[in-house]
């Protein structure tokens, strides 16, 4: 069976959780091969990547690696590609990744896809185009196809594969070491979820009316166990950090779940959720386009509606 390369996502060690769901998605169409760029990966890391079907996992363990900043990643998978000729590489859709995609596919001579949602036989991806207005189905006809996938398109799966480790060596070139990290400073792990990689969101918009008031949208994103994410409108109006807005200049979110809370649901807003799995919008008027998108809809105000929605997922625990 031939190889598919997936590049693995971890913090401080921990493997996040989209590397599991693209080992997943590999598994239905070849052999996993996780790639390690950088040192430190642990023994629980690599019982990790070996729960979730990796055949083979190559470290390249170099500090070179980390310490620049995304150029060496794409040298090591190029590298990789031509020793091993896999069938495909895998990348999480991540600001890091389609960086990381997009250089490969130019060192190797490939196409590639990004914000795939789904894979099919034959390397047939859903993808998601134009800020989410459209979407559409896309193969690589050339060279190694490399695809960029987006957290949570699919549900991590354990099965066990061999695990077998290989070291690599990578040569780096100078361009690749042209811009070093110079200071790396750690983000404070909250309690939520990281918004791109939530299962759940909770987004408040315009409608949510303060800042205050968006203690309701987090306490049903807690009650959840959610992410809280936000409009430009909201953000724009200091409600809620620039960090959690979503949408074409914000962060793209594909969850199973997000509720869209005071949100009118304009194009921009759209680019970034569209993807979500299942899509319940809270709004007070009944022709917001928000409902042209959801699943389910709650006309009303949502500073009735939430409390109670948050009350009944409480009473339900
Ligand atoms: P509004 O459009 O004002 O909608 C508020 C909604 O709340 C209304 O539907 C209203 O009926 C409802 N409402 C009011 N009160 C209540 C209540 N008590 N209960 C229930 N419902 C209530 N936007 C983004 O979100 N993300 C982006 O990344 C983004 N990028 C942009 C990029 C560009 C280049 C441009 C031009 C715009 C961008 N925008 C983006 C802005 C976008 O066009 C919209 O202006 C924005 O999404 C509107 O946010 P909103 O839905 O919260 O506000």
């Amino acid at each position: 069976m031939s190889e598919i390369l997936v590049l693995v996502e971890q913090v401080e060690g921990e493997v996040k959780k989209v590397t599991l769901e693209l080992l997943t998605l590999a598994r239905s169409l070849g052999a996993p091969a996780a790639v390690w760029a950088g040192p430190g990966i642990t023994a629980e890391a690599k019982a990790r990547l070996a729960e979730y079907g990796a055949e083979k996992i190559y470290v390249a363990a170099g500090d070179d690696i980390v310490d620049h900043v995304v150029a060496p990643k794409a040298e090591l998978l190029a590298q990789l590609v031509a020793a091993k000729s896999p069938a495909a590489v895998l990348v999480a859709a991540t600001a890091e990744g389609k960086e990381v995609a997009g250089r490969l596919a130019v060192k190797t001579d490939s196409g590639v896809i990004t914000d795939a949602v789904g894979l099919g036989d034959g390397f047939v991806a859903d993808q998601s185009i134009f800020g989410g207005g459209i979407n559409v189905h896309s193969r690589v006809r050339r060279g190694t196809p490399i695809i960029a996938v987006r957290p949570n398109s699919t549900a991590p799966e354990a099965a066990a594969g061999a695990g077998a480790e290989e070291e690599v060596s990578v040569t780096l070139s100078d361009a690749a070491k042209a811009a070093r990290v110079v200071e790396r400073v750690k983000q404070e792990k909250g309690a939520r979820p990281e918004l791109t990689e939530a299962a759940i969101v909770v987004s408040g918009g315009r409608g949510v009316g303060s800042a205050e008031n968006f203690s309701v949208i987090e306490e049903l994103a807690d009650s959840l166990g959610a992410a809280v994410g936000a409009s430009r409108a909201a953000t724009d109006a200091g409600w809620y950090p620039h960090q959690f807005q979503v949408g074409q200049t914000g962060k793209t979110v594909s969850p199973q779940l997000y509720i869209a809370a005071g949100i009118s649901g304009a194009i921009q807003h759209r680019a970034g959720m569209q993807t979500a799995k299942t899509i319940v919008a809270i709004n007070k008027d009944p022709e917001a386009p928000i409902f042209e998108l959801a699943d389910y809809g709650v006309v009303g105000d949502l500073h009735q509606v939430v409390p109670q929605l948050t009350e009944e997922v409480k009473k339900r625990k």
